[in-house]
């Protein structure tokens, strides 16, 4: 569903060239939960922004859903996009909006009527468990319900992919393993593939089914979860 063909990215800062992600190569199935794990600097946070072109390579394609991303215009990418939510370690909420008002942002140009809106925007705050807080602003959340809240939102299109860059990382261990729980959740109730960044080996461990392992902005290792781990 996402293959990344020969992924390099670099930045140039003052003159020097960062090589952020180097020649990488992924390939990421349907429906599976696929995690990314490395160091801080490591080029987790660029290689996953390439997923949806946040980050435009310096060299490689990027496959999803047999469409290859570089070559789409401006407005064949922003339909793609719509099918890749993403979150974020801070969550990105728009602070002068409501939970309600969060989640209902991304179908600000859907086609549905204003009902069909308003049960779509309920039921995603269901299934993330915050229907009580609708009226709520962000600020008068805990940090796992502001990022239950991205997630409702990061899922109103409907996505087949999620992207999570260090979702879990503001978050206290027992807060963490419930979002992990919500995020298994989706994945095997709504069908969509989750790709994982993370620092945290615990959380590759709790929820991954095949992790890579990013060292300098390459994969030093890639397989399923207990291959990787297994070694001494
Ligand atoms: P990670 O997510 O693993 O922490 P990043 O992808 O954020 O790693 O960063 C990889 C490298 O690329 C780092 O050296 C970082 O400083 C650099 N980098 C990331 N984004 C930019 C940018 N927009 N401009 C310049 N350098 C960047
Ligand atoms: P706009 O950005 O177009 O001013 P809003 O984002 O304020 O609109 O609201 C979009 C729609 O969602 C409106 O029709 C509004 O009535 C409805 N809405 C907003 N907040 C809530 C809420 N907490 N509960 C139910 N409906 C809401």
């Amino acid at each position: 569903m996402i293959k990344l063909q020969n992924i390099s990215k670099t930045f140039t800062v003052n003159g020097n060239d960062v090589h952020a992600v180097k020649n990488v190569n992924l390939d990421i199935q349907d429906g599976e939960i696929f995690g990314i794990i490395g160091f801080s600097g490591a080029g987790k946070s660029t290689l996953v922004r390439c997923i949806n072109l946040l980050e435009r390579p310096s060299e490689g394609s990027v496959i999803v859903n047999g469409q290859d991303l570089m070559r789409l215009d401006a407005k064949a990418l922003r339909e793609v996009r719509k099918k890749i939510g993403m979150i974020f370690q801070h969550f990105n909420l728009m602070r002068s909006r409501t939970v309600y008002q969060n989640v209902a942002f991304p179908l600000k140009h859907s086609k549905l009527s204003k009902e069909e809106l308003d049960k779509k925007i309920l039921s995603l705050l269901e299934l993330v468990d915050l229907k009580e807080k609708k009226d709520a602003y962000p600020s008068q959340l805990s940090g796992g319900q502001k990022q239950r809240v991205a997630i409702a939102r990061a899922l109103a299109n409907d996505p087949d992919v999620l992207l999570c860059d260090e979702a879990t990382s503001a978050l206290d261990p027992q807060t963490t393993q419930a979002i992990l729980k919500l995020l298994k959740q989706v994945n095997e109730k709504l069908g969509i593939t989750i790709v994982l960044i993370t620092h945290e080996m615990g959380v590759i461990k709790d929820i991954c089914d095949r992790v890579a392992v990013m060292e300098n902005g390459e994969v030093k290792e890639m397989g399923d979860i207990l291959e990787i781990f297994a070694h001494p």
